[in-house]
């Protein structure tokens, strides 16, 4: 969580910019791939391999390749990871970098100091190196850039004590809670460390590949990037470029996302509203397309999500038509989906969490406040509550559904957890204010 109330508001502001900004003109490209990028490497992974590279590999040659399988699942699989695409100024290639001074290397940031930094976070030593590692000829332009570490949020695998969730991950900043409970020295432990081995032959890459994105969880926090790998699977012209090969995303199998959505915003503004909701819509049916193998996912929603000044107490109707039902949609969509989760700002889970209580809805406690769920779904929510048209809500038929409900083949619900806590908050008449001003009345 953000130390102050201050760090908060500057999340809050930074992430309503990114919501309103479109493309400008000037904005330099994402890296995206070459028109010819299907080198021999990135091959596809019907052509066989050859042989004359590893003929002579014990590794290749004597050990089965469920064994294989294992030891790359050991070194760069089954762990959370980070796929991030951000626009700053351009890092130094290492070789270019000024060597990092002892007084720094002893608070090295998760990730280390090309992580997304933050004043006031960190001893100037630190910002210093930090500064020093990118390019600093005056009129140097921004441009956008890969950056990527292994997801320190979490206790080591196998401690399960403690579970942070996803809105709270500020591994990207360079802050992981645990970070220090992981093995090794920072930054190097907290990178993935798989490129040597994926780049040692063509089997290797085709065998390394396939555990790197099918075995991890793939967590997304950057609009550019989600927007982007989602659009690749449209008609659209953007569609056209490839930043990541589509052949890549079918082998996901876990995804984490951070999603800025400003959905309910104020009425003078609602035309804005209209075309975000319309571009969520569209998102939501692509989604399953550009990653169709997906057993788990997890959506956690910013707090820009709801910024109207009036409680959404007032708005559950609206919120289920706009928001809980095209998500429904969404996981109707997939074949192998097991959980979806959906995390919304407290402002937001607060009200519709007090309706699931009262309409008798499942609700899991969990092991605190913050782990609380319920379990929402178009029949059970919509209609009870007769906010949402009949038109547009699914028919679904509760024989045809498994008593588990973390099996969602064949059904259209999902759970709604407790996400960042809001700035916005309502005093008991219903006014509003935000916790960043310390409750000043700001509508
Ligand atoms: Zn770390
Ligand atoms: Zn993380």
């Amino acid at each position: 969580m953000p130390d102050s109330f201050g760090q908060w508001a500057r999340d809050v502001r930074k992430r309503l910019r990114r919501v309103h900004v479109t493309k400008r003109d000037d904005e330099p490209e994402i890296p995206y791939l070459p028109p010819n990028y299907r080198v021999p490497l990135t091959a596809q992974p019907s052509t066989a391999p050859s042989i004359s590279a590893t003929v002579n590999s014990a590794l290749f040659t004597r050990l089965p390749p469920e064994a294989r399988q294992q030891i790359l699942v050991a070194a760069f699989g089954g762990r959370t990871l980070h796929m991030n695409l951000r626009l700053g100024p351009p890092l130094l290639p290492f070789s270019e970098r000024p060597p990092i001074p002892p007084s720094a290397l002893q608070y090295m940031p998760h990730g280390g100091i090309s992580a997304e930094l933050e004043h006031g976070q960190w001893p100037e030593e630190v910002l210093h190196a930090a500064r020093r590692a990118r390019v600093a000829v005056p009129g140097t332009k921004p441009v956008w850039q890969w950056w990527g570490c292994e997801c320190h949020r979490n206790l080591p695998p196998g401690d399960e004590r403690v579970v942070i969730a996803p809105w709270q991950d500020r591994c990207v900043r360079g802050e992981a809670k645990w970070c220090n409970l992981y093995p090794g020295d920072a930054p190097g432990k907290c990178l993935i460390g798989c490129l040597g081995w994926l780049m040692t032959c063509r089997q290797a890459y085709n065998e390394g590949i396939n555990v790197l994105y099918s075995t991890n969880t793939i967590f997304m926090a950057s609009r550019k990037l989600i927007d982007t790998l989602i659009l690749s699977v449209s008609n659209s012209p953007l569609g056209q470029r490839v930043l990541v090969p589509p052949h890549r995303l079918v082998l996901l199998t876990k995804l984490e996302l951070v999603w800025d959505w400003a959905l309910f915003i104020r009425p003078e503004d609602n035309e804005q509203q209209t075309a975000h909701r319309a571009d969520m819509v569209q998102s939501l049916g692509l989604l399953p397309r550009a990653f169709p193998n997906l057993v788990t996912i997890f959506i956690s929603y910013s707090d820009v999500l709801y910024r109207r000044p009036i409680s959404p107490d007032k708005y559950l109707g609206e919120i289920d038509r706009e928001l809980l039902l095209p998500l429904s949609e969404m996981v109707s969509q997939f074949s192998r989906l097991d959980q979806c989760v959906v995390e919304l700002p407290t402002c937001t889970f607060r009200p519709l969490m007090s309706r699931a209580q009262r309409s008798g809805t499942e609700v899991d406690k969990g092991r605190s406040w913050q782990d609380t769920r319920f379990w929402w779904e178009p029949d059970c929510n919509v209609k009870e509550e007769g906010a949402g048209s009949t038109d547009e809500t699914p028919e679904t038929s509760r024989e045809n559904q498994p008593d588990q409900k973390d099996r969602l083949k064949g059904r259209v619900g999902f759970w709604v957890k407790s996400g960042v806590e809001s700035d916005l908050f309502f005093d008991y008449q219903g006014r509003p204010g935000y916790l960043s001003t310390q409750g000043q009345v700001l509508f």
